[in-house]
């Protein structure tokens, strides 16, 4: 029966996961893609010069 557990999809490789106090990795089908899908975003996160962004916004309302 499946009427009580959740299942959804892996982000990171769409495997069917089923949502549960036991899995704690969960949306991710396992801690390795968690950690694959953080990463990525962690990168892409940084890789966002911020410092560079505002001085380029004030410039814009300077001018
Ligand atoms: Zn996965």
């Amino acid at each position: 029966m499946n009427t009580k557990t959740t299942s959804v999809d892996c982000p990171n490789c769409k495997k069917a996961v089923a949502w549960t106090d036991e899995n704690k990795s969960r949306p991710f089908c396992s801690k390795r893609c968690k950690l694959i899908d953080f990463g990525g975003w962690a990168s892409e996160h940084n890789s966002i010069p911020g410092e560079s962004v505002y001085p380029s916004i004030e410039d814009e309302y300077d001018q």
